[in-house]
């Protein structure tokens, strides 16, 4: 079971890992979008830090809730409502909850990548977020199908993650400013998809009781 407490230690992991990967993720968005990707995330995560110092909910929807608004307020470009609409599924799906099971993990996140898909109307391929998304959650719920303990099925979760982002280096961007680059779009890792593996990769090392999170290169793992 993931109580509040681990909730809300993986939002300050989310937090710490953006905020170590700051530079990275800018350098990323510099060579296919404006370099405002790891400044806008880092403002994002900073400001939930100091919601929450303010007040830590007991309801997981609640607090998730909180997450979502402001990094709706603050973070801004095509990743602010995206992220916003991820983390409000995800508390929609565990309103009232004060702790959630493996399965109301899973469905929770589902949930959250499903509201990026509407939201920002893009598909794998597409060299977005959705390509570290979507095939984390595909990983997530096949470890748990085949009945495997949910720290194995939060690291296959997170290495789909991982192999998502790097398979985006290839990629032509369809969606967001990258496609205005058109064929130069490839070569370069999408920002977005690394942003994305940084927060499933911290929620597996966090609770599958590994502590390397928060690890500088995401490209060089
Ligand atoms: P902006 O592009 O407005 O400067 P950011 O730099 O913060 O915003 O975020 C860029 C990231 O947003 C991209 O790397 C990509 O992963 C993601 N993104 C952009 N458009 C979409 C979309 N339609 N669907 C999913 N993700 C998207
Ligand atoms: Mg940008």
């Amino acid at each position: 079971m993931i109580k509040i407490k681990d909730l809300l230690q993986w939002i300050e992991q989310c937090a710490a890992v953006i905020a170590a990967n700051r530079d990275y993720l800018v350098e990323l968005d510099a060579a296919i979008g404006d370099a405002d990707h790891g400044a806008n995330m880092d403002r994002g995560f900073q400001a939930v830090l100091q919601k929450l110092a303010q007040d830590k909910p007991s309801d997981c929807g609640v607090l998730l809730k909180t997450v979502a608004m402001t990094l709706i307020s603050t973070v801004g470009g095509a990743a602010g409502p995206l992220y916003g609409t991820f983390f409000l599924q995800m508390a929609t799906k565990l309103t009232g909850k004060a702790e959630i099971s493996a399965e109301e993990w899973a469905a929770a996140l589902e949930a959250a990548v499903q509201g990026v898909q509407q939201r920002g109307k893009a598909a794998v391929g597409e060299k977005t977020m959705l390509d570290a998304l979507v095939p984390a959650v595909v990983a997530l719920r096949e470890a748990l199908a085949n009945d495997k303990p949910f720290a194995e099925a939060l690291q296959a979760s997170a290495q789909a993650a991982e192999q998502g982002m790097k398979a985006t280096i290839p990629l032509v961007a369809r969606k967001g400013r990258a496609s205005y680059l058109g064929e130069r779009s490839a070569g370069h890792q999408d920002p977005g998809a690394t942003s994305a593996y940084l927060l499933l990769q911290a929620a597996a090392d966090l609770w599958s009781g590994r502590s390397d999170s928060g690890r500088k290169d995401a490209n060089k793992l």
